[in-house]
């Protein structure tokens, strides 16, 4: 194992799941299958720089609670750092790094000129009013002030956030520097520089990778049996374009439960139901209870874990059925079990691949805010759509070529670019 000196040991995470170790076994294997120098494997198995910074919040009962908010910079050799802020309770710093290291290898794979980073608060947002998160976001961004920028880190919304959040950080941002400054963040409300499509772009971007992917299978959309863990702004987004396109698909769940229907569930029948009844999918009629262990389990064709990482492990991973599993949560397969898929011909299509649709329109918003030009939704999505149409087939290619599964693929062309720009930069001093 290579030396990840920066990171302090958290323990609360068993250590055979590690997300931080298990990122750096994926990089490990990709160094090897490209031969990489040992110096350069060792810088890129470091984040750059970790910050962790107080969050003081006043509650609305007028009590006092002190936050940990993080943000891990992992890379920046190939343009501003970039990537998500998460509210989340299971939010923890090695979490964190790994999602950040996740990130650098993500664009790199798109081809879009960002870094890697992430962001994260050990927070239920559910638990506080709108009021106390935008004091906990204002005063993480304050304390950020001066590590992000829009050329230096651009967060992102990701699980726990959304638009929302990104207005509060450009409005703080942009009064303590004194001028307005939409490109400090990306996932903006349309009414300050935000990109059409960018709400759907990360479901979009799954039920893409999953077409193409069915596609080499000799297969289409149409009738094709999908299960879908999580129904948040991914899952529910992928399971609604999905079945615009002719899927059946037969189940969903969210953190209290899921439902599951033979013939097919009603997409836009359900969304409408979860927005009467605060997010729960439970008791949505003419469909039956499943609990979520369950619908990963389930015999379908395509598998979407589009909720948190560790979701098929080594105990369950015997059990699933679906032919194609794709990663539209980040790291939602372990290591093990990602092996036990493999061994049976399982294709699992990869987080860093499958899930980029959001940070690809991330970077088509800055784009659009750079020339000034912005573009209706049909050009985003096009554009949005030959990235990753282009990224697919550049997997897949490199994983015929060298004879590998599409995971290490992935990894071998995010890692060999950046490890190729590192190499050309040279190392100051
Ligand atoms: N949070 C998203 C991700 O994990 C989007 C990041 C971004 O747009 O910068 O890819």
């Amino acid at each position: 194992m290579i030396s990840t000196s920066l990171l302090p040991l958290e323990t609360p995470t068993p250590a055979h799941i590690c997300p931080f170790d298990q990122a750096c076994s994926y990089l490990e294997q990709a160094a090897r299958e490209l031969k990489l120098d040992q110096g350069i494997l060792a810088t890129l198995s470091n984040p750059r720089k970790v910050v962790t910074v107080s969050i003081p919040v006043k509650r609305d009962d007028g009590e006092v609670q002190v936050l940990a908010g993080h943000r891990v910079q992992h890379c920046d050799i190939l343009g501003p750092y970039k990537g998500g802020i998460r509210y989340h309770q299971a939010v923890t710093l090695r979490e964190v790094s790994a999602l950040a290291m996740l990130m650098t290898w993500k664009c790199a794979l798109l081809g879009i000129p960002y870094g890697g980073a992430k962001g994260g608060i050990a927070i239920n947002p559910k638990s506080y009013s709108v009021g106390e998160l935008e004091r906990i976001t204002r005063r993480y961004t304050s304390e950020l002030i001066k590590d992000i920028g829009p050329a230096v880190d651009i967060p992102a919304p990701d699980m726990g956030t959304s638009a929302r959040e990104m207005a509060w950080i450009m409005d703080t941002y942009s009064v303590n520097v004194g001028h307005a400054v939409p490109g400090v963040v990306t996932g903006k409300p349309l009414s300050i520089g935000g990109s059409r499509g960018r709400e759907m772009a990360t479901g979009r971007g799954v039920m893409i990778t999953v077409r193409e992917a069915l596609a080499d299978l000799g297969k289409s959309l149409a009738g094709v049996r999908v299960a879908i863990q999580g129904f948040g702004n991914v899952g529910g987004a992928a399971a609604l374009l999905l079945h615009q396109a002719g899927a059946k698909v037969i189940a969903v769940s969210t953190g209290t439960g899921g439902v599951f229907a033979q013939d097919g569930l009603d997409i836009p029948a359900l969304q409408a139901y979860a927005a009467h009844n605060r997010r729960s999918i439970v008791g949505f009629p003419q469909a039956e209870s499943i609990t979520n262990s369950e619908l990963l389990t389930l015999p379908c064709d395509v598998l979407i874990p589009a909720a948190l990482e560790n979701q098929i492990t080594e105990e369950n991973v015997h059990q699933v059925q679906a032919t194609i599993v794709a990663e539209a949560a980040n790291g939602p397969v372990t290591l093990q079990a990602n092996q036990a898929l493999a061994a049976r011909g399982v294709t699992v299509l990869p987080d860093i691949l499958t899930n980029a649709g959001g940070v690809v329109v991330s970077y088509l918003e800055w784009v659009q805010g750079l020339s000034y030009v912005f573009w209706d939704e049909e050009r985003v999505n096009r554009e949005m759509e030959q990235l990753m149409v282009r990224a697919y087939h550049q997997v897949i290619e490199q994983s015929q070529l060298r004879q590998i599964p599409l995971r290490l693929a992935a990894y071998t062309l995010g890692v060999g670019r950046v490890a190729q720009a590192l190499s050309d930069r040279g190392l100051y001093p």
